[in-house]
């Protein structure tokens, strides 16, 4: 698939991209409709991934777009700080707080996942330094794990190739790594960091990009038991999961978790503006609203609660209420990890994992996952290799069963092209 091989966007620098290979080969996408997506070149492609598994609800959907022109047209945003407000903002928030894992929860928006990430590490230093506890400053997060790619998201990648480069260890200071699966292993690693220093432990419920890898049972809450035990904020990351992912709204839910805080972007509008936020609970929360002498928090964006973003985030909860497609993502887990589960024999693949309505079909170390991956575009199915040489499968919530098989029949295919 290659478009725009002269001419029309060179300036533009692509995100995580080797650019030498991308200037030759871009896929210009112009519409979408649903789970598809049309090419520059006119090709009609079914989107796998949801884009960066943000796109839920699916690609061209009108209702979403009048609800953004009439917030437009009436007012297209005014700040949140100090004592402005705009209504969508203000309508949004009540309405995700009620709907979320934490009782009694506030919410601070921001512009998007990575947004989200550096608010909640700085409010998780900040609470213990009211706490009179200043030396509560390390954020913990787990080897593999994705948390966008601001200040402190750098710092705490388990990624390391997305931590690398920036002349230390990390871009801010005091951040550790524990591992996945193993509560051992992240006992060890309070006990030699000691609590007294530890601020934080960041976690996806099930982590995306490090290869869609789901928790083992009991690992989640057991994270969540030692934060606990050891006077440790626990936050979880749903920026990929929250609004409908694991089949219910957020997987903190299907976790049995509570949080202290929880992380959203991507699902909340499924793409169509750039919202992000994080829900906070009254134990964070409790002394920045409580009387005169209480302390602020010295953090927002121009952005943080953007009157268009909102009441986009409106109409799309709206949708994936009067769908059911939170319910419908439900019952696409049993197709999907049906679906996948027969390529966990082919010659190439090392492992296939799933848990909600995603999965991961890792590869082989010597197989060419990019290449595997522009060959099930070229077989019409948008597909991208992440961490671990796994391919990302992760549709929007309105596909049918038969175009979850095709994606898998697409793989195979792709696969059988390489075997
Ligand atoms: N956290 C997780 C788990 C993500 O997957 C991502 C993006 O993929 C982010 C944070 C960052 O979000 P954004 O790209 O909107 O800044």
């Amino acid at each position: 698939m290659s478009s725009n091989r002269v001419g029309l966007g060179t300036s533009l620098w692509s995100a995580q991209a080797h650019m030498p290979s991308v200037l030759d080969s871009r896929v210009t996408l112009v519409a979408g409709d649903g789970a598809y997506l049309t090419t520059s070149d006119g090709a009609r492609l079914l989107d796998a991934t949801a884009g960066l598994w943000h796109a839920n609800v699916g690609h061209g959907r009108e209702s979403i777009a009048r609800a953004a022109y009439e917030q437009m047209c009436r007012l297209e945003t005014y700040h949140v700080f100090g004592r402005f407000a705009n209504e969508p903002a203000l309508q949004l928030a009540d309405r995700v707080t009620a709907m979320g894992p934490i009782p009694d929860a506030k919410v601070f928006w921001t512009s998007g996942g990575s947004d989200a990430v550096d608010l909640a590490c700085k409010l998780a230093r900040r609470h213990w330094q009211l706490e009179n506890r200043p030396d509560k400053r390390i954020i913990l997060s787990r080897a593999n794990a994705y948390h966008g790619l601001h200040g402190f998201g750098t710092s705490i990648a388990g990624l390391e190739y997305n931590r690398d480069g920036y002349g230390s260890d990390s871009l801010i200071p005091e951040t550790a790594r524990i591992p996945t699966n193993d509560l051992a292993g992240v006992a060890a690693v309070i006990a030699e960091l000691g609590p007294e220093r530890i601020a934080a432990i960041v976690a996806e419920p099930v982590m995306g990009t490090g290869g869609v890898i789901p928790p083992e049972p009991g690992y989640l809450d057991g994270l969540q038991r030692l934060a606990r035990a050891n006077d440790i904020l626990f936050i979880v990351d749903e920026v990929i999961t929250g609004f409908g992912r694991t089949g219910v709204m957020f997987a903190s839910e299907r976790f049995g978790l509570q949080p202290d805080m929880v992380l959203m972007a991507k699902g909340i509008t499924s793409g169509y503006a750039p919202l992000g936020g994080v829900l906070i609970a009254p134990a964070v929360w409790g002394r920045f609203f409580a009387d005169a002498d209480a302390p602020m928090f010295r953090h927002g964006l121009t952005y943080s609660g953007h009157a268009t973003a909102c009441a986009v985030a409106a109409t799309n909860l709206d949708i994936l209420e009067q769908e059911g497609l939170v319910e419908r993502a439900a019952e696409l887990e049993g197709v999907l990890a049906r679906a996948v589960k027969p390529l966990a024999d082919h010659e190439l693949v090392a492992d296939v994992r799933s848990a909600g309505f995603m999965a991961g079909v890792q590869l082989l170390p010597e197989v060419p996952g990019e290449a595997i991956a522009d060959a099930c575009i070229a077989g019409g199915v948008v597909m991208r290799a992440i961490n671990n040489n796994t391919l990302q499968i992760c549709p929007p919530f309105v596909v049918t069963d038969e175009e979850v098989s095709r994606i898998a029949a697409t793989i195979q295919d792709a696969l059988d092209g390489f075997a």
